[in-house]
Order: structure tokens, then sequence, then C-alpha cells
């Protein structure tokens, strides 16, 4: 069973959305379990002082090593660390089915200016970012990413095959979908995909997941 580690100074955030939907059932019926680290619980002084003034001068705070080495030590038991990060390697769906794959995944999130550098060093920390922009804390994106995992984990999506053909899995992103009405303002679905032809469907969908890709992510196109 996937189990989920949480390291952060906001614990009460959590399961936050992860406790809705598919994500929350699943936690509910025990397909996975979180556990939430409060960081300021390690620090030293009566105060729960995660943060120090950076060396070498610079705006902001540092979240120091030992009290985050504290955390890691008395609450890692096995698996994967990462750090969620922007400067990390981009959180894609090949690394969430990687991660999925784990029993155990400890999460750090970060705040103020970020961690000191020795923690990555030192416990072999995977740094991981969820796109090219500054977050104000790694909860956000910890919860992003866990639930881009949590969804991938047998007995979490009702049908195995829904994650088939979704974006990325295919290396292309999806083709346009509709529902009914048929003709909604004037527009109507796409004569293709009401013939029952399922072979023409098919190609159809095929076509237009390419067409999308080219347009729009030309780079993933590449490796498809
Ligand atoms: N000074 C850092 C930098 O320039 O790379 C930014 C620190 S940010 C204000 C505070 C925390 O938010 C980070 O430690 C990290 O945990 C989280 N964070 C911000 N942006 C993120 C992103 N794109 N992906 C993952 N985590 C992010």
């Amino acid at each position: 069973m996937f189990k989920a580690k949480i390291l952060t100074i906001f614990p009460e955030v959590f399961p936050g959305f992860l406790g809705y939907s598919l994500t929350g059932r699943a936690l509910k019926d025990g397909l996975w379990t979180l556990e939430t680290v409060n960081i300021r619980d390690y620090a030293f002084d009566k105060h729960g002082s995660v943060d120090d003034t950076p060396c070498g001068g610079g705006a902001g705070m540092i979240m120091r090593p030992d009290v985050l080495g504290s955390a890691i030590e008395h609450n890692y038991q096995s698996g994967k660390i990462v750090y969620m990060s922007p400067k990390g390697r981009p959180l894609t769906q090949a690394k969430a089915h990687e991660l999925s794959k784990l029993e155990e995944l400890t999460v750090i999130c970060g705040r103020f200016e970020g961690i000191d550098e020795r923690v990555l060093e030192e416990y072999d920390v995977e740094e991981i970012s969820i796109g090219d922009y500054v977050l104000t804390g790694g909860e956000q994106a910890a919860m992003i990413m866990l639930d881009a995992v949590v969804r991938l984990l047998p007995g979490v999506l009702g049908n195995a095959a829904s994650t088939e053909n979704e974006s990325f899995e295919t290396g292309l992103l999806e083709y346009p979908q509709y529902t009914r009405p048929i003709e909604w303002k004037g527009r109507k679905v796409p004569d293709i995909l009401l013939s029952g032809h399922h072979e023409n469907i098919a190609k159809w969908q095929r076509e237009q997941a390419l067409q999308i890709t080219k347009q729009r992510r030309p780079d993933l196109l590449k490796k498809a």
C-alpha cells in the first residue's frame, strides 16, 4: 500500500483537496495513507523556529538543516524522499507512474526561500518541480504531485482503462471530448463520433490528438 508522509510547517492544510473525490474516497477506503509531520515539533527552541538568515546575505529566510534533518530522521522509514522545489526536475506523467510504484514516499514542503542545500545531499533527496513558476510553499505542489500519483494506484480509478488515452499517457495530448446534448448553441458533436464505427472513431481521435499536440506541444510529438 502506498504511504505518503508529508513534512511541513502547515500540517493542518492536509489532506485538503486530496480528501475529496477519487483521492479522498481512496484515502477513506485505505488504498493509500497520508501522514503529516509538523517540522516545528523538531525545533530546538520554545518558539518552534525552523528558519534562519541565508549565509552570504540575501533576502528571506532558509529552513535550517538541523531542524529539518531531525524531522526526517525521526520519521523517514523507507522509500524515496522528495523535496518540492522550483529547481527540481519537472513532474511528468512518467514520474507520477514511477512514484506510484513506491511503498513509501516522504515529501518535504519548503517555505520561505527554501531549504539548506546540505539536507538534499545528506538524505539523497530528489527535487521535483510542478512547473516553471514560484509558489509560496511546497504544500500546494505536494498536493498536486500526490493527486497525480494517487489516481494511478490500483483500484483508485473505477475503470482502469480510463487513464489509457489521457493526455501524456500515449505521449500525446488527449483528443477533444463531447457529451450530450448532440447540438448546443448551434454547435454539433462531430458526425464521426455518432457513427458507431469504432475503428474510424479511434482513427479520428488519434488524428485529433496528433494535431492538437503538434499545435500546442511540438516538444511532446518528437517523443511520441
Ligand atoms: N527561493 C526559491 C527559488 O528561487 O528557487 C523559491 C522558494 S519558494 C518561495 C518556497 C517553497 O515553495 C519552495 O521551497 C518549494 O518547496 C515551494 N515551491 C515553489 N515553487 C515550486 C514549484 N514550481 N514546484 C515545486 N515546489 C515549489
